[in-house]
Parts: structure tokens; sequence; C-alpha cells
């Protein structure tokens, strides 16, 4: 049958319809093949109950792009495991060792190595281990496989003279004089099936150190770089008066030396705007004060230094800090949707009716201080709708907006109140 299917398969490959000849050379095979048919009369085998030693077949008529050939080996020597258990379970052949032969020498590898395997091929391994003792597969040189006919095909003639249904020839002898076939696989295919793995850069770049990570007290940084920027940037100072105090720092003399207080209020010290150490400075003040906001930073750094162009720095700085930003957000709101017109036509605050019993809402008392009185009359708008209600109480008679009235709903009362 295997030459058969192959001719089926040529033909496929042609893509000709159905009602058109096939080519003259795939014509004159299968007439050999169907001529041949005619010896399957002399073909005999004899039906056997017993045990053999199970060979893996290689039936592989696939053409599926994505699945490579050592991956179908693997499914044949799946197979092969599936149908080798059969048996044994079948025919109750627990006790006897059973042996797998296959040349594929990938999928050998493959069940035979303890390594991580990808997905596909970790599952059909996982499979055949669960089946079958990986110590008993073997490898089967391919001229003495006789699954290789069963792939490649052959003749009735030569099938019959072959004895395929025996088997090879040294299945016979002991093992020991089984063939132990040297084989060099692939070792690239092998390896083309192991377990992705991910590689993690863990090189740190390291940047090259600013100037000042070479002072480790932050006051002498401040102190050098107040020189650097009277040297390189004097029209920023300029408009200010800087001394030097006693301890190298430049300071603002401010307008206020008079005033008896700190002399750090009074002489700050000076420090650039929008530069690495300001902002360390601002932040560090922002988690001393609980997260403060600009004018109580401004303040508390003012004490000691004169920032340029404070109020921007810190309002930059505090605008950056993410636990304020939580907390200052804006909910997102989306504006309230217009009633339903049915809805809107009823929307009165409340029905009253003259001899309603009443609690007159006084917003500087309880509710249960409020006055009660009785409705004598309602006094309606133009609209048709009741605006203002005159109302009796024990104390006497008061007129007032409908709105200033909650209806009692005790209906014994209503019953007292009557006259
Ligand atoms: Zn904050």
């Amino acid at each position: 049958m295997v030459p058969a299917k192959l001719i089926l398969q040529e033909a496929w490959a042609t893509e000709a319809n159905w009602d058109l000849p096939l080519p003259d050379e795939l014509q004159s095979r299968f007439s050999a093949w169907y001529h041949g048919l005619s010896c399957i009369s002399q073909l005999k085998f004899e039906r056997r109950i017993g045990y053999g030693k199970e060979t893996p077949g290689h039936y592989i008529f696939s053409v599926m792009p994505k699945v490579t050939i050592p991956r179908l080996e693997l499914l044949a020597c799946v197979l092969g495991s599936r149908l080798a258990k059969y048996v044994v379970t079948a025919l109750s052949l627990r006790e006897v060792p059973t042996y797998y032969w296959t040349d594929a020498t990938v999928a050998l590898c493959w069940i035979q190595r303890e390594e991580n395997w990808g997905v596909f091929v970790n599952n059909r391994v996982k499979e055949i281990r669960s089946l079958s003792k990986k110590e008993y597969w073997r490898h089967i040189p391919g001229k003495l496989n006789p699954a290789d006919i069963a792939s490649r095909g052959c003749t009735l003639q030569h099938l019959s003279q072959y004895g395929w249904w025996e088997g090879p020839e040294f299945l016979k002898a002991s093992p020991e004089a089984w063939p132990k076939s040297e084989f060099s696989p692939n070792e690239e295919l092998i390896a083309a099936e192991m377990k992705k793995k991910i590689i993690v850069d863990l090189s740190v770049k390291i940047e090259k150190p600013e100037w000042f990570e070479r002072f480790s007290s932050f006051s002498k940084i401040v102190r050098v770089f107040c020189w650097m920027i009277r040297f390189e940037k004097e029209n920023s100072v300029h408009g200010l008066q800087v001394v030097r105090g006693d301890d190298d720092v430049l300071r603002v003399k401010t307008r206020i030396i008079e005033r008896d207080d700190d002399l750090s209020f009074l002489y700050p010290i000076l420090l650039p705007s929008k530069h690495y150490l300001t902002e360390c400075l601002i932040r560090e003040y922002h988690l001393k004060y609980c997260h403060a906001g600009v004018q109580i930073l401004a303040a508390k750094l003012r004490l000691q230094y004169w920032i340029f162009s404070s109020k921007r720095n810190i309002r930059s700085c505090v605008s950056r800090c993410v636990v304020c930003k939580r907390f200052t957000a804006k909910a997102l709101t989306t504006p309230p949707i217009q009633l339903p017109l049915d809805r809107k036509a009823k929307a009165t605050c409340q029905e009253l009716k003259v001899g309603d019993i009443v609690l007159i809402e006084l917003e500087n008392k309880k509710r249960v201080m409020w006055p009660m009185g009785k409705i004598e009359k309602i006094y309606s708008s133009r609209d048709g709708a009741s605006r203002v209600v005159q109302v009796r109480t024990s104390s006497g008679c008061l007129t007032r907006p409908i709105q200033n009235f909650t209806r009692w709903r005790c209906q014994l009362l209503e019953i007292l109140y009557s006259p």
C-alpha cells in the first residue's frame, strides 16, 4: 500500500482536477503497481499468537510545514511505546522486558538525555518515559531497519521474499549479539528543542560621577558651588549683596540685619536655582515637614537658605512628589445628566393641603424641638404651584414659604388638631 499512497500523495501535489488525466510518469507507475497486485495471492503469512519485539514504525506522509522531521520521528516513538504498552497489556506480558528500536537519532537523544526540553518535546518524552524505560530504547542502523520498507515502500515480490513480519534477523540472536551502533546525532537539532531560557543582562551602566560626588559634606559642596556661581554666573548674584561668612560660605546680606534674629535668617546661604542639590534639599524639607506645601516650605527654607526663584523651584519639586499628587488629584467627574421631562414636571418639593399637620423647620433647633402647626391656607403662584403656606400654631399664626414645612405623618395628631 505504501507505493500507492506515495503515488496518491504525488498526484495531490500536481493539483490536477478530478476529470483531468494524470501525468504519464504517474500513470505508468500506477499501472505497474496495479499489475503487481496479481501476486498478492502468493503472499502468505501465518497468524501468530505470542509475543515478539516491537519496532516503532516510520510513517511520514505529513506535509505540515511546521512539524520538523525529528518531531515527527518522536511522535512515531510515542506511537511505538503506546502500541507496545497495548500489546503488553493485552497479552499480559508484564514480566517480559520490552525493547524499543528506532533509527531516529535525535528523538533517541531526547528520550535518553536528562535535559529541560521545550514544551512539545518535553510532553512527548514524558509520555514515552511513563510507558517505557529509557534504557530499553536502542538505535537500529538504517540498513537493518525493517521499518524502512514501510516508509519507502516496495513491490509485493520483494515483500514476500523479505519476510517483513518476521522482523530483522538479529532479533533472533541473544541480546549480546544485537548491533551496537555508534551514531553521531545532529547536536544542533537536539539543542533546537531545549527550553528557551531568558537571559537577563545584569551589567550596570556606571555613569561618570558628578564633580560634587567627590565631597561628602553637604555644606562643603554648597561652599564650592557658591564659589563657582560667583565666578561663572555673576549676573545671577547681581542685585544681591553677597558676603563671605566666617565659615567660607557665601551668604546673602539681607536688608533686615538690624533685626534681632537668628544670624542664619539674616544672612541666609545662597543656593542656585534648578540644581540637583537644591532639589535634594527642597525634597528633604518637603518630607521633613510632612509633605508641606509651597508657602510653608518657602518659609522654612528661608530661615537658612536663599534660593534663586525659590517659589518656582519649590513648586516644581512639590508637583513631582508622587504622594502629594495622589492626594491632590481631582476625581474624575462628569456633568450631571438632565432629568427626563416626566420627572421634571412632577418636581414639586412636597404636596401639602389645607388641614395637614406640619413641622416648622427651624435652622437653629434640632428636629425634635421644631414646633407643630396646622395648615390653614395655601397661596398658589401664577403658574398654579403652591408657594406660600399659612399655618396655625399653639402660639399664633405663621406665613412661610412651603419649603420650610415638613409634613407630620402621624394621623392621631391630625385628629387631635381637628376642630
Ligand atoms: Zn509630597
